[in-house]
């Protein structure tokens, strides 16, 4: 097993070095994928070579995804610390479900949680859950809603759903995520059930409009998502705005902070989630700006006890229940064996503490108004726009051209076909526009100029494209 392993770090030292220069992508490489496929062996290979193919097939063409200049949705990179302390999750292959499936899993993980509270400058007091990701962030947080909401109308939705309850009003601007829908689509509430209250086609809130909605629930009880850290430019609701109404009508306020929770790092961003601590509950990804790797996400929940409400489970004999000494995270989230997804939280918090991660946040600010920067300086180039955090939102507008939404749909397809740099495209005020966020510890600015120049060049080439076409 050993060798194996040794297989592993060997080539884990070479692909570490190429993430530097590597493009994100491959596309020749993808061939190499059918050397994984065919029938399901009888017999087996050798160990030896399944790794070994695996390794091969896999630094080929795989997603350099963890490299520096994937700006594509938002994803972040894995810190030294935390990727050989996820090794050691796979090594130690603890069951986080108990204190008695392991106590020193259990243990780092109310370590990490505390940690983390502390980080964002939130209560001690409050509870939490390790999850998988933000969508499973939403999801806990917004099942603890559920239960406290029914709770208000005498019902406990844990031991009996939704049957006997009328649909949950769910209040949020237009920069509502797509995973907290979907959360309200496991949830049973169906991802319409969201009101949108929003002022202008960027889905900006309108507090009058939410205002209106909430009088007219004559007192029933709502939940208010406000959103932390939207993904096309990285803008924020007024949280402290959403906080005083969730609290003038008794609305639980969720939080979706996925990667924006990050702002109250830096003092140069922390009045972007100002009244954050109101919040009853709130979701984010580890995995984003965190920088440990998939799959990690966690939900911050100010009533502690509201966990154990909404997931624990009904105690067959052989398992903890909810008031045993004995019981465990399983019980606060909607997981029951899971991963000791701790470890890497709590080896990145450690080896760089409050002031590493400020420091990261605030170069990817930096990065961010540099590429700001030089995308206002280029005279093809339109930023759409302000940058409050590391998303830039802009796109190609080269004089002559009609349909801006064609010519940029093309080239974010040219620069995922190019794959040197990633970024994606989105609709932005009804604009098809690039949207690159940074928040890989890897970045630095020559990767950003890198970017821009392979922006500019691949514009240059679809104006050609679409000038012959025309002619
Ligand atoms: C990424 C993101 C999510 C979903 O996160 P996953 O980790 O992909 O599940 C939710 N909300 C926001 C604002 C996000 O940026």
């Amino acid at each position: 097993m050993a060798d194996l392993l040794g297989q592993v770090h060997s080539a884990a030292g070479d692909y570490l070095a190429s993430l530097a220069a590597r493009p994100v992508q491959d596309r020749d490489a993808l061939a190499l994928l059918a050397e994984l496929g065919g029938p399901l062996p009888e017999k087996g290979s050798e160990p030896g070579e399944v790794i070994e193919r695996l390794l091969r097939v896999g630094a080929a063409a795989g997603t350099a995804s963890s490299g520096p200049r994937f700006f594509h949705f938002v994803t972040g990179g894995v810190t030294p610390a935390a990727l050989a302390a996820d090794w050691a999750a796979a090594l130690f292959d603890q069951n986080a479900f108990s204190k008695i499936s392991s106590p020193f899993a259990h243990e780092v993980e109310t370590v990490a949680l505390r940690w983390l509270r502390e980080l964002f400058g939130l209560p001690e007091s409050w509870g939490g859950a390790l999850v998988g990701s933000a969508t499973f962030a939403n999801f806990t947080s917004l099942g603890c809603a559920t239960h406290w909401w029914g709770f208000q109308l005498g019902v406990d939705t844990a031991e009996d759903g939704l049957a006997e309850l009328p649909r949950m009003p769910v209040l949020s601007s237009g920069y509502v995520h797509a995973s907290a829908r979907k959360a309200l689509q496991m949830l049973g509430h169906g991802r319409n059930s969201v009101t949108v209250c929003a002022r202008d086609g960027v889905g900006r809130v309108d507090l009058g409009v939410m205002r209106h909605h909430l009088n007219r629930l004559k007192g029933a009880p709502s939940v208010i998502i406000a959103n932390a850290g939207e993904v096309n430019a990285g803008d924020f609701d007024p949280i402290g705005e959403l906080a005083e109404l969730a609290a003038e009508f008794g609305a639980w306020l969720h939080v979706d902070g996925a990667f924006g929770l990050f702002a109250a790092l830096s003092p140069r961003t922390a009045h972007l989630v100002e009244g954050i601590g109101r919040a009853d509950s709130i979701a984010a990804d580890a995995h984003k700006w965190l920088n440990v790797p998939y799959e990690s996400g966690f939900a911050l929940v100010r009533d502690q006890a509201r966990l154990g409400s909404a997931f624990g489970m009904p105690g067959a004999a052989y398992l903890p229940g909810p008031g045993d000494p004995a019981s465990g995270y399983a019980l606060y989230g909607p997981e029951s064996s899971r991963r000791a997804r701790s470890l890497p939280i709590w080896a990145t918090l450690a080896a760089y503490g409050k002031q590493g991660h400020r420091e990261m946040v605030e170069r990817h600010l930096d990065l961010a108004q540099h590429l700001a920067a030089r995308v206002d300086a280029a005279p093809e180039l339109e930023r759409l726009a302000d940058v409050p955090l590391s998303i830039v939102c802009f796109r190609a507008a080269p004089a002559g051209v009609a349909d801006l939404d064609d010519f940029n749909r093309r080239l974010g397809a040219a620069l995922l076909e190019d794959g040197r740099v990633y970024a994606g495209t989105t609709l932005y005020d009804g604009r098809i526009a690039l949207r690159p966020a940074i928040v890989n510890w890897r970045t630095t600015e020559a990767d950003i100029d890198l970017f821009v120049d392979v922006v500019r060049e691949l514009s240059q080439k679809v104006s050609h494209e679409v000038g012959t076409r025309a002619s």
